[in-house]
């Protein structure tokens, strides 16, 4: 990365067209690259009908905002995408180019990243730049060691950030240059499009911007007593989430499924309810600003990644617990 250079930036865009939690995280990571290089901070959105959210979410660190707004670009589709992604590159040529690590992102980024032949380091949660080399921190062996990574050469470094590893900028810090990306797609970019979106009740999309995140693990003995983790949600207005021992029982829903197989999820507070802590599903949640965990094995490996840790028969716990928040709530 030369200095001056600018950095290019990806937001996200949900089902209905707002920003994804992770697009305002995008913007920060964006923007302490941008500084520590000289450069500026170019940012992307697109989707289809999303040109009122990308001028907001613009306004939370952009220097110039490109906004890419067609029918064609709705849900992400990977070649759609990579080929917008691969016209921004050519217009702003940035040094650095910070796609969202979501399903879509880990899609869209590698495919662009192999029509202009630049390096692309995955699922990184922190940056720096020493003597004008990009050097990228990434979790590797589902999260048992970090790796850093070097982009010596020349031409844009591309790396996909993991949801959770930077603080969400806020919206109104900054006045970009607003101006429309015209996506010149062809007929190859459009084989694959969307048909229809399909809700599923209280489900992922629920997940992704909840600011509690409350889920249950095997310590709730059968389906049923799932019931104790949707009433302390509903209590505190949040989501429900699973592990994947669960999920593979048919206890829940995939899409409810937090961990290195399943989302990722960065809430204010995350409640694990008879969950034993794998470094599998830690991976997905430990990116919450808080971290409570019920379990009544001490040793839990839980309790080390824990804010708070309450060691006790979760089905005494949880409905005492229920209580207190729907009390304190009102
Ligand atoms: C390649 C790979 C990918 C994986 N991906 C994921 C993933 O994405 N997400 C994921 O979650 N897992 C994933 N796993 C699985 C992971 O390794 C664990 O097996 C899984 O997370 C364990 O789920 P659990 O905590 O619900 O169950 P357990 O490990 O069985 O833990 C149950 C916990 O409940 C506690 N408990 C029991 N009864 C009570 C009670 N009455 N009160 C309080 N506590 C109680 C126990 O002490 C225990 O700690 C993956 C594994 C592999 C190999």
């Amino acid at each position: 990365m030369q200095a001056g250079e600018d950095v290019l930036v990806v937001g996200e865009a949900a089902v209905d067209g707002t920003p994804r939690p992770i697009s305002w995280e995008m913007l920060s990571a964006a923007r302490q690259l941008a500084d520590a290089a000289g450069g500026g901070v170019v940012a992307l959105f697109m989707g289809s009908g999303i040109a009122d959210a990308a001028r907001r979410w613009g306004t939370a660190g952009a220097d110039r905002l490109l906004i890419a707004d067609d029918p064609r670009l709705a849900g992400n589709m990977p070649l759609a995408a990579a080929a917008v992604l691969t016209q921004a590159m050519a217009d702003a040529k940035p040094g650095v180019v910070l796609v969202p690590g979501t399903t879509a992102g880990r899609d869209y980024a590698p495919l662009a990243a192999a029509r202009i032949g630049a390096g692309l380091a995955a699922d990184c949660v922190a940056f720096s730049v020493d003597d004008g080399v990009l050097s990228a921190t990434r979790p590797v062996l589902g999260g048992r060691a970090v790796s850093r990574v070097r982009f010596p050469g020349d031409g844009p470094a591309m790396a996909t950030v993991r949801a959770g590893s930077f603080a969400k900028a806020e919206p109104g810090v900054s006045q970009p240059e607003v101006e429309t990306l015209d996506p010149a797609l062809k007929a190859d970019d459009l084989r694959v499009s969307l048909e229809e979106t399909t809700p599923k009740g209280a489900g992922g999309s629920r997940l992704d911007a909840a600011e509690v995140v409350v889920s249950g693990g095997r310590g709730l003995g059968k389906p049923e007593q799932f019931a104790l983790v949707e009433a302390l949600a509903e209590a505190f207005g949040g989501a429900v989430g699973a592990t994947r021992a669960v999920v593979d029982a048919g206890w829940r829903p995939h899409y409810e499924q937090i961990g290195q197989t399943g989302r990722t999820v960065s809430p204010r507070l995350y409640v694990a309810v008879g969950i034993s802590g794998a470094v599998q599903h830690n991976v997905g949640m430990q990116g919450a600003d808080a971290i409570v965990a019920i379990n009544r094995d001490p040793d839990a490996p839980i309790f080390k990644i824990a804010s708070f840790g309450i060691v006790g028969d979760l089905f005494e716990v949880v409905p005492a617990l229920t209580a207190e928040v729907r009390n304190a709530r009102g």
